[in-house]
């Protein structure tokens, strides 16, 4: 059996990743998404074990010397970090596995899974970006600040990854995140094992 995918999607709080990710989740179960563990408080609709495994700093880090982390970060003041088991199960398994990560993190993916696809997110322009990080109304205007200034420096990582989805008109977007992930997974690298099982 292939190996699954490991897909590493980033790009700024707000620009939509969630929007454009969850349809194509929908329709391929093929694909999952990681659970993170974070660190941050829950926001208002989100439940444990859901969007993320929340939990405390002192577990945080019980993980971390465990090495029951894939990769980690700090992101604004919390930690965020993506359990190990579960991704390198289901890769094992033939599933492809979407880790909706911030940057630092999707640079250790880089140096551990080289394989991994990486997909970054764009806003059509900066104030589109901060007008959907307004218009979600999830957060605060202190947090909306401080992720504002994460985005002018995680918009210049873009050039780190494999292809750049611009989310301007939503549908056209989620086109290409379909088309993207479907071309990275017909690369001759992660076909290999099906080669040599045709022509044995
Ligand atoms: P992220 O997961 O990147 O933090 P979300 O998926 O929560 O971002 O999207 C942020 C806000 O922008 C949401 O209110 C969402 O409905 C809106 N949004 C996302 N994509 C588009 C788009 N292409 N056009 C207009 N609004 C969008
Ligand atoms: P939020 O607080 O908006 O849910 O997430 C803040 C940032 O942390 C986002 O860029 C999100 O993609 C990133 N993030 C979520 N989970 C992880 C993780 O497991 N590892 C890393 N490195 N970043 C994460």
């Amino acid at each position: 059996m292939s190996k699954g995918q490991l897909i590493v999607y980033s790009g700024p709080s707000g620009v939509g990743k969630g929007t454009l990710m969850y349809p194509y989740l929908q329709e391929h179960p093929e694909a999952v998404l990681s659970i993170s563990m974070t660190t941050r408080q829950p926001r208002p609709g989100e439940t444990d074990g859901v969007e993320y495994y929340f939990v405390s700093h002192e577990e945080f880090e019980k993980q971390i010397i465990q090495d029951g982390l894939l990769e980690y970060a700090r992101y604004s003041g919390n930690y965020y970090g993506t359990p190990r088991k579960m991704v390198e199960e289901r890769i094992q398994q033939g599933q492809d596995v979407v880790l909706e990560i911030e940057v630092q993190g999707a640079m250790k993916i880089k140096q551990s899974y080289p394989d991994a696809v990486f997909i970054f997110v764009l806003p059509p322009s900066f104030s589109v970006l901060e007008a959907r990080l307004r218009g979600r109304g999830t957060e605060s205007e202190e947090v909306i600040a401080a992720r504002l200034a994460a985005a002018k420096r995680e918009l210049g990582t873009a050039a780190l990854y494999d292809y750049i989805i611009v989310n301007d008109d939503l549908e056209q977007a989620r086109k290409r995140l379909e088309a993207v992930i479907a071309a990275a997974k017909c690369q001759t690298k992660y076909m290999k094992d099906f080669i040599d099982e045709v022509t044995k």
